[in-house]
């Protein structure tokens, strides 16, 4: 039976799941990260689309990601919470936040990305390897 992972908001309303492993995980230090998530750096897992199962509704944000692509952010709109997140330059890829993962020992990242943005209260990992931009592909 192939392995899933499950998520869900503060409140429970927007629920998702995805099979098997992350296609990617990580740490990002991007400004809108800090912005969106009050903390530093954002802990995200990305999977593609056909994986993934997603229940309940959200709102989004069409937002300029800090490396000029569009990307789609998405929302509880009961409690707030981020959701998932739809990168224009990949529309077939699902990112969600490891907060939200039910079980969040889980999250295994591999990489952190915007590391030139990171600021001095919350520094990048420095077991993980880094990069000053975006994602390495
Ligand atoms: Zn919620
Ligand atoms: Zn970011």
């Amino acid at each position: 039976m192939p392995d899933r992972l499950f998520g869900a908001c503060l409140c429970g309303q927007f629920r998702w799941s995805a099979e098997g492993a992350p296609d990617f995980q990580g740490f990002c230090h991007c400004d809108h990260c800090r912005r969106l998530s009050g903390c530093g750096h954002t802990p995200f897992l990305g999977f593609a689309a056909t994986k993934v199962h997603l229940e309940g509704r959200t709102s989004s944000y069409s937002d300029t990601a800090q490396n000029g692509g569009g990307i789609q952010r998405h929302f509880c709109p009961t409690c707030g919470s981020r959701a998932y997140a739809v990168p224009g330059s990949a529309p077939e890829v699902r990112i969600f936040y490891a907060g939200s993962i039910g079980a969040p020992d889980r999250f295994a990242p591999g990489f952190a990305i915007h590391t030139a943005s990171a600021v001095a209260w919350d520094p990048a990992e420095p077991l993980l390897p880094s990069f000053p931009g975006a994602a390495p592909d």
